[in-house]
């Protein structure tokens, strides 16, 4: 079955969708004619979209929606926003995108940009290698990016160093996926591999950073700035300056330096998260900021 992508900004056959992607796209579409058409008929209403076109409606959905993200950059929903659709994607955006509850903001994160310069958001994670981040940019959105960090390859070296060295390390959807989930079990993982793969390797950004949860989690608070104070430095190697995912991270860092009495490195961290998100979410103060900056100065 093949379904035409009638997506507001990539008009692209969506034949090139993995097999997998289709199959759940003919399922979910074949439930939803159904369900419609049994809610309409109790109102009288005859409902006249096919399967195809229903699957269209889906792949358009998939390619323009947005993450509706909470103030720490969490996914909570997914919503629709057809003004900001139109905006490409870059791997080096010049723009960024945050929420208000499910209002969306695009926030210029680049002081240099100048008239007439495209502003771009990026679609995807950029805390990835060039291949990690084509494969997603292919898979989601159908389309291949040229932008000038997958010209030059910008930190791949790092990201990618050690991948052939290794195959004891399961891909990350792998690690979210098993049952072993115990911090012990991870902790094990990541130091088994981080001499090989060194810890800007774009599994073991991922990895750290489930580890820095996990360990806030059981209140582990100096192991949780191990890893968070890592994946700050992948982040400010792979994200713009003033990126709110740079700014978010800066904030997290401070917080745990703060409660382990590290006043000097949480005040400098302090002051890089605020320079940022004052300018991410000058539409109002953000949360995190207000939160660490109480409590420094209690
Ligand atoms: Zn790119």
């Amino acid at each position: 079955m093949i379904f035409y992508q009638t997506g507001y900004t990539n008009n692209v056959d969506v034949d090139k969708r993995s097999p997998n992607d289709l199959d759940v796209i003919s399922k979910l579409s074949v439930l939803a004619q159904g369900f419609a058409t049994s809610v309409f008929e109790v109102i009288g209403i005859k409902l006249d979209y096919s399967i195809q076109q229903i699957a269209e409606m889906f792949c358009a959905f998939k390619c323009n929606s947005f993450s509706i993200c909470d103030e720490e950059m969490n996914s909570v929903g997914t919503g629709l926003y057809l003004d900001c659709s139109v905006m490409n994607h870059s791997c080096e955006p010049n723009c960024a995108v945050v929420f208000k509850d499910a209002k969306l903001y695009v926030k210029c994160i680049n002081e240099r940009v100048s008239k007439g310069v495209e502003l771009t958001i990026s679609y995807i994670d950029l805390a990835q290698s060039t291949p990690s981040r084509q494969l997603r940019l292919e898979e989601q959105y159908c389309f291949k990016c040229a932008c000038k960090r997958c010209e030059l390859h910008t930190g791949d070296d790092q990201l990618l160093q050690g991948n052939e060295l290794t195959t004891s390390l399961p891909h990350f959807k792998d690690i979210k996926k098993s049952k072993q989930q115990h911090l012990d079990v991870l902790e094990t993982l990541y130091q088994d591999n981080v001499s090989k793969l060194g810890e800007m390797n774009e599994n073991l950004i991922l990895l750290s950073n489930l580890l820095c949860s996990e360990y806030i989690n059981v209140q582990q608070f100096q192991k949780s700035l191990l890893h968070a104070s890592r994946v700050l430095k992948a982040f400010e190697m792979c994200y713009p300056a003033l990126h709110p995912m740079l700014g978010i991270q800066f904030a997290l860092v401070s917080k745990l330096q703060n409660y382990l009495g590290h006043s000097a490195e949480a005040n400098h961290n302090l002051q890089k998260a605020v320079h940022i998100l004052n300018i991410t979410h000058s539409h109002s103060t953000h949360p995190f900021v207000q939160d660490i900056t109480n409590s420094h100065t209690k």
